[in-house]
């Protein structure tokens, strides 16, 4: 059986009483979780709030983002140590969202993935491909690019933790299911790209690859049932506690 790592992406879409209202009611059912990791990725104005809700559920908070420098004149940013110190540990990097709409570059990429790595911080690293890239058979290649980009360079030590999130862009927030084939050959591909970056042994103890895009309490279990498939990145379907806790209950099953 796995142990799958469900992590809900809250993105900008919730105010401030509804993101604690949400975390409470995920708080009181954690003991439902047992089995899987669960991570909740609220806005930055409620990371401590959540986490103090969370304290003794055993369910995590992480981060949608942060800076790739640890301190200094950086306006407007949040760096991994000052998610450290509210115990976030696990950070989203690079989500198609901010590469479409905040021209988050390669470089910007690999520069976060490697502060979160040597601070002892777990990034997942989102990747996809656009629609076109994969009407024109490029789907491959440019994942390829996007993990090369991010982590040629990187080494994986002990005490390194990385989650690669394959999210194919056309399939986020459309609420479109996609054939459980495809995922498990294009997460073969990313793993033997890993495999090519660091070590057999590292990618197996220290890297996870989990699926994200439309993720529901019924296309779950045949995600999860994958033989390369650790997890699921949820956006829209973890706002609404009871499909979250169907998706955990399905992600459990598989
Ligand atoms: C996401 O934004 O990472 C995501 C997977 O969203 P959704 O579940 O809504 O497709």
């Amino acid at each position: 059986m796995k142990n799958p790592l469900v992590i809900a992406n809250w993105k900008m879409k919730l105010g401030s009483a509804e993101a604690l209202a949400l975390a409470k009611k995920i708080s009181k059912s954690s003991a439902k979780f047992g089995g899987a990791e669960v991570v909740l990725c609220p806005s930055f104005t409620e990371l401590a709030a959540v986490s103090d809700i969370m304290r003794e559920s055993g369910i995590r908070v992480g981060a949608q983002n942060c800076f790739w420098e640890e301190q200094g004149a950086f306006t407007g940013e949040v760096s991994p140590k000052q998610l450290l110190a509210h115990s976030i540990t696990t950070v989203l990097v690079g989500h198609s969202e901010r590469r479409a709409h905040l021209d988050e570059s390669s470089e910007m990429i690999h520069k976060k993935i490697r502060m979160l790595l040597s601070l002892g911080l777990r990034p997942v690293l989102c990747v996809g491909e656009q629609f076109d890239d994969r009407a024109e058979g490029q789907k491959e290649v440019v994942l390829l690019k996007q993990l090369h980009d991010a982590l040629n360079g990187l080494w994986l030590t002990d005490a390194c933790q990385l989650v690669v999130a394959y999210e194919p862009v056309w399939v986020i927030g459309s609420g479109q299911d996609i054939d459980p084939n495809e995922i498990e050959h294009t997460h073969q591909v990313i793993e033997q790209t890993l495999y090519d970056l660091f070590s057999h042994q590292a990618v197996d103890e220290h890297v996870k690859i989990i699926y994200g895009g439309s993720v529901d309490p019924e296309n779950v279990g045949r995600y999860i049932a994958q033989p390369t498939v650790d997890g699921v990145l949820v956006g829209t379907a973890s706002l609404d506690a009871t499909q979250f806790f169907a998706i955990v209950a399905g992600a459990l099953k598989a």
